[in-house]
């Protein structure tokens, strides 16, 4: 395949050459920016290695000429300025809409870009035809194509269409099922089941908040002879203090914690945002929730402003880490300093810690090793029917797994 270099260190060549060529890839090197953007535009390559530090040119103005010039070869970073800039650049490229397979410190070129390269030949030019998977549209991406009209909404409210869906928290070490989130979904006449992004925004906007909490909640409890033979710790449901009328929030929440007194305890997740220290309603709220005896958790920690204000001066027990620290955990190694900081300033503030958006194996270990006590995400589980989450979790599953020698 086609490969395009640009170094202005024209001692880079060899190596580059050599490792190149080895894995079959057709290799131009250039030293100057000019002569490397003629030759993009003529070839159109299918991997480009780009090095950040170029004398009179930078790297990040290139990035940004082959976004513009649309150019959709990936690529490779190299910098010596280390990996801070290695990751800033990504997150530039990225922005931008270029795919980048990795970054090489150059003091690494020789353990480093070999595999990279080697990727790149796999994905831009697969000899045998491999199965490409089928996109499956999250809930979000789902509802997202879906145009709801507000009296839509208030129908499908009143028809009791919002379905609770649940999603597993669980213990990340040994897989435990400790509780769930309800996150809500709406089930269209045809059968189709949109995501929250089809309807929340919209609910809030129109009004209609409290009144499709009050329809989910009481779903949930007409679920209540299904979730008990789960035995969850908890249950969570997520208020948006925004759009909120506290009276009614108030009796909303005490409404279901006496429903489910017998079965489990309550979570209330709210975003920072909403429930800004500095602002008193969002004290009072907080105050009566936690009064009420629900658990208070702060949902996508790390996002907005005020976080760490807010987890110091409002009564919450729980943090839970946004999942975009998560999925960014393994690029770089600051990601990981800060997601080893969120869950020691959680425990440091009394709070327990649950990781959000947790897909892989490797997240699953780094979150062990860093010490949070709960996690959720696809690998546990995605948001899922009462049918599905006792398939998974129920009594029978949790038997079998006892059953098993050790
Ligand atoms: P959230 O409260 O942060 O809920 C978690 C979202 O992250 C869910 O999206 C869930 O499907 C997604 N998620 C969980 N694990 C993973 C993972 O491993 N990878 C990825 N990529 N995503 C993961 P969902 O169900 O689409 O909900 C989106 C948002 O809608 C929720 O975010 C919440 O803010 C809002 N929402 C849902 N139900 C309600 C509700 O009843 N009331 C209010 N006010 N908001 C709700
Ligand atoms: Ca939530
Ligand atoms: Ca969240």
């Amino acid at each position: 395949m086609n490969l395009i270099c640009l170094d202005d260190d024209p001692r880079m060549e060899p190596a580059l050459r050599r490792f190149a060529v080895r894995l079959g890839h057709a290799v131009r090197f250039h030293t100057a920016a000019a002569s490397f953007k003629t030759d993009v535009q003529a070839r159109s390559p299918d991997l480009i290695v780009l090095d950040l530090e170029l004398g009179q040119e930078n790297g990040i103005d290139i990035i940004h000429w082959l976004a513009q010039a649309q150019t959709r070869a990936p690529l490779i970073l190299l910098s010596g300025h280390g990996d801070d800039l290695l990751d800033t650049a990504r997150r530039i490229a990225r922005a931008s809409g270029i795919e980048v397979l990795g970054v090489v410190s150059k003091g690494r070129i020789v353990r480093d870009l070999p595999p990279l390269l080697a990727r790149g030949r796999c994905e831009s030019a697969p000899a045998v035809p491999v199965p490409v998977p089928v996109p499956v549209p999250t809930p979000t991406q789902a509802a997202g194509a879906q145009l709801l009209t507000v009296g839509d909404l208030a129908r499908c409210i009143r028809e009791d269409r919002i379905e609770p869906y649940f999603q597993p928290i669980v213990e990340p070490g040994d897989g435990r099922l400790r509780g769930a989130e309800v996150l809500a979904r709406l089930r269209l006449p045809s059968g189709r089941v949109l995501g929250p992004a089809a309807f929340i925004p919209l609910a809030e906007s129109a009004g209609l908040l409290m009144a499709l909490s009050e329809s989910l909640f009481a779903g949930v409890l007409r679920l209540k002879p299904q979730l008990m033979p789960l035995k969850l710790g908890f249950l969570s449901v997520n208020l948006s203090a925004a759009a909120l009328d506290h009276d009614r929030a108030i009796a909303l929440v005490r409404g279901l914690l006496a429903g489910l007194q017998d079965c489990c305890r309550l979570a209330v997740e709210m975003t920072e945002t909403a429930a800004m220290a500095d602002s008193p309603p969002a004290r009072d709220l907080t105050a009566r929730i936690s009064l009420l005896g629900a658990s208070l958790s702060m949902d996508d920690f790390g996002t907005g402003y005020s976080s760490i204000r807010a987890l110091t001066e409002l009564p919450f027990d729980t943090l839970k880490i946004d999942l975009s620290f998560v999925s960014e955990m393994f690029d770089s190694a600051k990601a990981q300093t800060v997601l080893r900081a969120i869950v020691t300033l959680g425990h440091s503030l009394g709070l327990k810690v649950v990781a959000e958006g947790v897909e892989t194996e490797a997240q699953r270990r780094f979150l062990i090793e860093t010490g949070a006590d709960l996690a959720q995400g696809f690998l546990f589980g995605r948001p899922m029917d009462i049918a599905a989450l006792t398939r998974a979790y129920g009594p029978a599953v949790v038997e079998a797994r006892v059953g098993l020698p050790a």
